[in-house]
C-alpha cells in the first residue's frame, strides 16, 4: 500500500473481476478502467442492487415477485408495473408477434408441465390430455399492455414466464449502471448471456473476445471466438437445460404452437444485438423455429446471428447477412462460417 494512502483509495490492478450467483446461475464482470478498493466495493454493491432488484420483478421462483403478483391478479383488470417489467413484457410481446408466436411468455404453465418450472414436477413426459389443457390457455394475446400508464393485464388465466428474457434485461441493467458510474470498458456476463463495452486492453485497444460454446453438455470448449465491440450476445440451445426419457431428449424450450420441447438439427443459436434483452428473447425464439424457419426471420428481420446446425456427430455454422456485415467477410471465411 501507499504511504499514507487508505485501503479504500488503493488503485488496483486491472482487470478487475466480480463474481457471484443470481437467477440460480453465475455473473461475472470484469472491468478494465483504473479503479480503487473504494471504487470497487461501490460498484459490487451497486450490481447486486440491479440484479436483487430483477430477480425480486422477474422470478417465478419467489412467491414476493411483483410478476407473481401480477400471474395471481384478477383477470381483466389493470396492474401498475415497474418500468423494467412494462418494458421486458413490451419487448416480449414484439418479439412474440415478429416470431409468429416461437416466441410466448404465457408459455409458462407449459414449462411448468415438462417439469422445468417452479412447480417442480417429475421430469417425465406428460399425457396428451394434460398437454391440450395446459396448451388450450397459452397465448400472448391475452396480455394487454398499457405502456402510457405502466399497465398490464392479463385477459385469460395464462402464467407469465420471463426466464427466456429476463436475464438479458439484468444484463442490460448492470450495463447501464456500469455506464451511469462512468465505467468505460467492461465485460458482463451473466449466466453466458454477455454485453461487452470499449476494450479487453484500452492502450492496444483490443476488442473483448467472447467464445461461443460448442454444443454439448459439459463441453465448455469454443467453437468460435469473436471480437465484440460495444455489443451483447446471448444463446439458446437444447444442450444444456434438458431431461432424458426413452432414449429421446426434452428440451427447456417448448414450441408454443405444440406445446412440446423442441425438437430439430439447431444445437444452438446466438443473436447479437445492442441491446441483450432483445438478444436473449430472440435467441429462444429462433432456437424454436429452427434453423430454417429462424434463418428466414433472421434475414427478414435483419438480425445478426449465428447457428450451429447439427450434421451427423457435428455441426456446421450458418450465419445471417447482418452476422457478416458486423464481423466482416475475412472472419467470416477464416472461420468456415457459412451466410445462409
Ligand atoms: P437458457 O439461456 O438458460 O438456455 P433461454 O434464454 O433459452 O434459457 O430460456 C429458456 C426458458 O424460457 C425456459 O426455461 C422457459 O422458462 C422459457 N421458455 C421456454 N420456451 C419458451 C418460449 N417458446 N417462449 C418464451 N419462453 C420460453
Amino acid at each position: 500500500m501507499l504511504a499514507g494512502c487508505s485501503e479504500t483509495d488503493r488503485p488496483l490492478e486491472s482487470p478487475v473481476k466480480l463474481e457471484g450467483n443470481i437467477f440460480g446461475t453465475f455473473y461475472q464482470v470484469t472491468m478494465v478502467d483504473r479503479l480503487t478498493q473504494g471504487q470497487v466495493n461501490e460498484l459490487e454493491a451497486g450490481i447486486k442492487t440491479e440484479l436483487e432488484s430483477v430477480d425480486q420483478s422477474m422470478s417465478t421462483y419467489r412467491d414476493d415477485a411483483e410478476l407473481m403478483a401480477f400471474n395471481q391478479a384478477p383477470l381483466g383488470e389493470w396492474q401498475p408495473l415497474s418500468d423494467g417489467l412494462i418494458d421486458v413484457l413490451a419487448i416480449s410481446q414484439s418479439i412474440a408477434e415478429a416470431s409468429n408466436g416461437a416466441f410466448d411468455i404465457t408459455v409458462g404453465d407449459l414449462v411448468n408441465l415438462w417439469s422445468f418450472g417452479p412447480e417442480a414436477r417429475p421430469e417425465e413426459v406428460p399425457s396428451d390430455q394434460e398437454l391440450n389443457e395446459r396448451l388450450a390457455r397459452v397465448g400472448h394475446d391475452a396480455i394487454d399492455l398499457d405502456l402510457q400508464a405502466l399497465e398490464a393485464r392479463r385477459t385469460r388465466d395464462v402464467f407469465v414466464d420471463l426466464s427466456a428474457i429476463a436475464k438479458g434485461h439484468a444484463t442490460d441493467r448492470v450495463a447501464a449502471y456500469l455506464d451511469q458510474q462512468g465505467i468505460e470498458n467492461y465485460l458482463v456476463n451473466l449466466g453466458g448471456d454477455l454485453i461487452t463495452q470499449g476494450y479487453r486492453d484500452v492502450d492496444e485497444q483490443t476488442a473483448w473476445r467472447v467464445g461461443i460454446e460448442v454444443p454439448e453438455n459439459g463441453l465448455q470448449r469454443a467453437q468460435h471466438v469473436l471480437p465484440l465491440e460495444s455489443i451483447s450476445v446471448a444463446t439458446s440451445g437444447d444442450y444444456r437445460h434438458y431431461f432424458e426419457a426413452g432414449g429421446q431428449r426434452y428440451s427447456h424450450t417448448i414450441d408454443p404452437r405444440t406445446g412440446r420441447p423442441i425438437t430439430h438439427d439447431l444445437a444452438s443459436v446466438s443473436v447479437f444485438h445492442p441491446s441483450n434483452a432483445w438478444a436473449d428473447g430472440w435467441a429462444t425464439a429462433l432456437d424454436v423455429a429452427g434453423d430454417e424457419e429462424g434463418m428466414a426471420m433472421a434475414r427478414e428481420h435483419d438480425l445478426n446471428v449465428l447457428m450451429l446446425v447439427r450434421d451427423g456427430d457435428q455441426w456446421r455454422s450458418v450465419a445471417s447477412p447482418a452476422f457478416a456485415r458486423y464481423f466482416g467477410d475475412e472472419l467470416v471465411d477464416s472461420l468456415g462460417i457459412e451466410i445462409a
